[in-house]
């Protein structure tokens, strides 16, 4: 076959270990620089694919371009998402693997896109037969239904996911797609009753209300204008000049009815809708005793008609809680604030659990009970540093440390341990374990999770400042560590009273404790069904608590077990600046990101080993014409024969080694220039 890489593919280089001078950042950021000013948006380090955002179609994603990436080896054409997921494929295929990709990076540096792209290389190069196409278009639709309830605008990105996303592709012993599950984290919930200057709520809201049908929005009580409807308007930002809402509903609806949504389903999943923006809207007041009330009567009976729940007692659940002292039940009122809060609280469980409901149901329709190979996609959160850091960027940070735990241990050990059983000498590579910092937020007692599970479940008020004090005796001392407080006594400027620092292994992040554990209460009553009647909210302050945080380290813990069965392969983002506009490279931003992906670090690895090796099998079919003595046919042992080969191409001994059943090769370089030969 034919090398498909021209000049324009290698202006500087296309695999970051070709650098001349590989440990400097500088030269790694023109790299990316100049072959960003070309459009190749893609770069290896070695195996993992570096992506930078275009924000514009480059029409590198057509059927064509996917068929040239067929069957092709990494170095043979230019880098590509589709290189990745065609080599994934065919490992899953030729070695019997599960396979998984494992995509990161800041929001809006291109990941749910590559994802997809993925999907659709699938979905268009793998076998399918009529029954099986069902599968197929399941697995594409369940994107924009997701995105609807799960996406929305915010400052970094017009359609950024406000959940983590992992989603296993099934495939049968043809490599036709056959099933799918998906697992789903932390949505964003906070987001359904407030939106920060500039950004909107979930996508959905207002699909149903720029495309929904007049008849539709009448019977759920709703009027075609987002301005009316409190949650939807504290961004200030109903419209965004990237996003058609009216189309995107028909896309959605249409996507719900391929899923295999029955029409109660999607009624059901518009009250729900409904309802969120009605809680939005019903208002509290003082009653003549100075109790708090409803002021909005409206709105309580089309709640509680699409919620299908008595009236009254909606009403006594947003103005009252129970409370139960000494074994006995006693009901007692809530303050205006709490009412307030106790709606948002309500509206938040209600769209949390629709969400739920919606992943399994996507689950249902997408199940197969078969022998599979399995190909996993990670759609997950990279490391987030704001101004004000809180619970929510802490369970983010916490899980990209797993996941770089997950890098070091899968990439690194399997690296060494390819060359042990290869029986190739190799000097172990030193490289920063961020276990420790894992174990900070993790371990069993003493750990920061088991702290704030322990003063949250602690009867009498939890209160942040005695979790920072606890935190402070049992963390004190540890080097990632860091409260306001200096040892000399004095006081550390850089870490407010209210905050702790933890220092990750992609840079230092202040955190604050205000509100935290207030925030913490989770009921395990908001999981269910959507049909079910909604949690009185007195429910939600019982006392009777999941801590969040170890709900989450739980359902992190399953992910990495998940994906450690799995052969791991990388894809990195880069956005290459905050104004989402094409051919703007700002340094500064792709420095910064380079460092928190931990980059350098993976290409000095990557360069302290062999950047490629191959079977003998395969390196002697592709090669053997270039030798007089391996062509047609080898016939003796294949070791030998790749050692004739590679003698007779004046490979220098430092350049490979031969391994028992592969050959090792230093540099990309030697690869290319035998590359070269094949083409000449
Ligand atoms: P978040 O964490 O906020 O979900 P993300 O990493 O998933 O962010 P995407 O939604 O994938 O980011 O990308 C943001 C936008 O960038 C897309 O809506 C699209 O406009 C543009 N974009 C991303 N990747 C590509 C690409 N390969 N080609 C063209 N445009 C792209
Ligand atoms: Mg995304």
């Amino acid at each position: 076959m034919e090398s498909t890489l021209t000049a324009r593919d290698r202006v500087g280089v296309q695999d970051f270990v070709l650098l001349e001078n590989y440990t400097s950042e500088a030269a790694f950021i023109e790299n990316l620089r100049r072959r960003f000013g070309e459009k190749l948006i893609y770069t290896y380090i070695g195996s993992v694919l570096v992506s930078v955002n275009p924000y514009k179609d480059l029409e590198i994603y057509s059927k064509a371009h996917m068929e040239r990436y067929r069957g092709v080896s990494f170095y043979e054409i230019s880098p590509h998402i589709y290189a990745v997921s065609d080599n994934t494929y065919r490992a899953m295929r030729t070695e019997r693997r599960d396979q998984c990709i494992l995509i990161s990076g800041e929001s809006g540096a291109g990941k749910t896109e590559a994802s997809k792209k993925i999907l659709q290389y699938y979905a268009t190069t793998c076998p399918v037969t009529d029954h099986m196409s069902t599968i197929r278009d399941r697995l594409l639709q369940s994107n924009p239904v997701l995105e609807a309830f799960g996406n929305a605008k915010t400052l970094r990105n017009d359609n950024s996911s406000r959940f983590g996303k992992y989603m296993d592709v099934q495939f049968d012993f043809r490599g036709a797609p056959i099933g799918g599950h998906i697992l789903n984290y932390l949505l964003e919930k906070s987001r359904v009753v407030h939106q920060n200057h500039g950004e909107r709520n979930f996508h959905i809201f207002y699909q149903l209300l720029e495309g929904g049908e007049q008849d539709q929005l009448s019977k759920l009580g709703l009027e075609r204008n987002a301005q009316k409807y409190h949650y939807l308007v504290k961004g200030c930002c109903p419209r965004v000049s990237s996003i058609n809402d009216k189309n995107d509903w028909k896309t959605v609806r249409k996507a719900l009815t391929v899923i295999g949504f029955h029409e109660e389903e999607v009624e059901d999943l518009l009250n729900i809708i409904a309802s969120v923006l009605h809680l939005g809207n019903t208002q509290f007041g003082e009653g003549e005793d100075g109790e708090t009330q409803i002021t909005t009567e409206p709105q309580l009976t089309y709640l509680s008609k699409l919620l299908g729940v008595d009236g009254a007692a909606l009403r006594e659940a947003l103005t009252h809680k129970k409370l139960t002292a000494k074994g006995e039940e006693m009901i007692s009122p809530l303050s205006f604030e709490q009412a307030v809060a106790a709606r948002d609280a309500l509206a938040k469980a209600v769209y949390g659990r629709a969400f739920t409901w919606l992943v399994a149901k996507i689950n249902q329709s997408l199940a197969f009970k078969g022998s599979s190979s399995v190909i996993g996609l990670l759609d997950i959160y990279g490391f987030e540093v704001f101004q004000h850091n809180s619970f929510e960027q802490f369970c983010i940070n916490y899980c990209n440390e797993k996941l770089q735990q997950l890098f070091i241990k899968l990439t690194l050990k399997s690296e060494q341990e390819e060359y042990e059983a290869e029986g190739i000498t190799w000097e172990p590579v030193k490289y920063f374990d961020n276990k420790i910092i894992c174990d900070l937020v993790e371990e069993k007692h003493k750990g920061f999770i088991s702290i704030l599970d322990e003063e949250c479940l602690r009867p009498g008020e939890p209160s942040d400042i005695s979790f920072l004090e606890k935190l402070e005796d049992t963390l004190g001392g540890h080097a990632h560590f860091v409260t306001h407080k200096l040892a000399n006594g004095k006081t550390r400027k850089a870490v407010g009273r209210e905050e702790f620092r933890l220092i990750h292994y992609a840079g230092e992040v202040n955190y604050t404790v205000n509100g935290e554990l207030a925030n913490q209460s989770v009921n395990s009553i908001t999981a269910g069904s959507v049909s079910e009647e909604p949690v009185p909210v007195a429910c939600i302050e019982t006392r009777r608590l999941i801590v969040a945080a170890t709900q989450f380290k739980n359902s992190l813990a399953k992910l990495i077990e998940i994906l450690m069965s799995k052969e791991p392969s990388y894809v990195r983002c880069i956005k290459p600046n905050e104004a989402k506009q094409s051919g703007r490279f700002d340094e500064a931003l792709v420095r910064h990101q380079v460092k928190y992906l931990g980059l350098m670090e993976n290409l000095r690895v990557r360069r302290a080993g062999f950047a490629y090796r191959r079977r003998y099998e395969a390196f002697l079919q592709r090669y053997k014409s270039l030798c007089p003595g391996t062509w047609p046919n080898w016939q003796g042992r294949l070791a030998d024969g790749v050692a004739t080969l590679v003698q007779h191409l004046g490979y220098k001994p430092e350049e490979y080694k031969l391994g028992k059943t592969k050959i090792f090769i230093r540099f990309p370089k030697t690869l290319f220039t035998t590359e070269d030969a094949l083409e000449a």
